[in-house]
């Protein structure tokens, strides 16, 4: 499962936030997961509750998730829609399927709070 390294590699992000403020417990995270980003957010949830078990420093942590909205623009009459949800099959202005993205696909440590 692709996630179970991205949760890994979100740990050792936060070992170096708790070395640089010398703290030695984290009680929540946000991550932003975008839509687009490829990840899967339960995935994601239960390899951050399976590798936090054992792991100290965030034994204890919250996971929050946020889901930000994309915007989709249509190629034709540049008309836009946004959602946080499934992308739409075609333009809400003309009808035509062609829409392209922008933005979505991030996976971003939004926060962090230590004790
Ligand atoms: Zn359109």
């Amino acid at each position: 499962m692709h996630e179970i390294s991205l949760v890994q590699g979100l740990l050792g992000q936060l070992h170096d936030i708790a070395g640089q403020h010398k703290t030695t417990r984290i009680l929540k995270v946000t991550m932003v997961i975008g839509p687009l980003s490829g990840v899967v957010v339960d995935s994601f949830k239960f390899g951050f509750d399976i590798l936090t078990k054992e792991d100290a420093l965030v034994k204890d942590a919250k996971l929050e998730i946020i889901i930000p909205e994309v915007t989709y623009r249509c190629s034709n009459c540049q008309g836009v829609q946004k959602t946080a949800g499934e992308r739409p099959h075609e333009c809400a202005e003309c009808g035509d399927n062609l829409l392209i993205a922008e933005e979505g696909n991030d996976l971003i440590l939004q926060q962090v709070e230590m004790e």
